[in-house]
């Protein structure tokens, strides 16, 4: 066994299909376990607000409810984590919200933690029935929460993302399923069940 030479961040990933509460409970939780709370859909938001060629291109795949590049997604989230890294040293993890959602993306984030001696420590999977998640999705009215753009969304979260889990879990990670059909609160409380052991006793890279 080798030492440790400095701490190193705790990885979770948060999967569900769109409109299951993701955002949300990562916003929740991220503070209480001292986590940063990394959403590549908010950070693509921000960039398409701006008055770039690219941002004219990430807000037509988004209104359209497909996904960005993979090459253009992997560089944003790891300039950014890299910048978090710097700006707080003394979160203890990362709460990968919507990411990753190809297996290009997944591999790249192998290679990423791989760099850094990290890995992926758990999957958090909040699942919500279809039937809820609809008028949930119709009732948040966010620029592509249109009928066509949420019907993209769907079919590649099925096709694409949700796969993806069974990746993971066949390389043996802790994939945490936690019921998002409940009171907001009650989701927090399982998902901090879930996921504060793994955080008990981590040392931030501050300490
Ligand atoms: P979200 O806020 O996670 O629902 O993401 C909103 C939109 O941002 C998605 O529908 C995609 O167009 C884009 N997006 C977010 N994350 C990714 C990703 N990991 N890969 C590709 N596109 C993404």
């Amino acid at each position: 066994m080798s030492e440790r030479i400095s701490p190193r961040d705790v990885n979770v990933l948060f999967f569900g299909p769109p409109g299951a509460g993701k955002g949300t409970q990562a916003d929740l939780v991220a503070p209480v376990l001292r986590a940063a709370h990394v959403s590549t859909g908010e950070l693509f938001r921000a960039i398409q607000r701006e008055e770039t060629p690219l941002a004219a291109q990430v807000r037509a795949i988004m209104e359209a409810g497909e996904y960005v590049p993979d090459g253009v997604t992997v560089a944003m989230l790891e300039a950014h984590v890299k910048m978090l890294n710097a700006a707080q040293p003394e979160l203890r993890g990362v709460i990968f919200d919507g990411f990753p959602r190809t297996p290009q993306q997944v591999a790249a984030l192998d290679t990423f933690l791989g760099s850094r001696a990290e890995h992926v420590d758990a999957v958090v999977y909040i699942g919500v029935p279809l039937e809820v998640l609809l008028p949930r999705l119709l009732a948040r009215g966010r620029a592509d929460d249109t009928p066509e753009a949420i019907t993209t969304r769907f079919v590649k979260y099925e096709n694409a993302t949700a796969p993806l889990l069974v990746e993971y879990e066949r390389r043996g990670i802790a994939v945490h399923r936690i019921d998002g059909n409940q009171a907001v609160e009650a989701v927090k409380a399982d998902v901090v069940a879930a996921l504060s052991p793994l955080f008990k006793g981590q040392a931030s890279r501050g300490t």
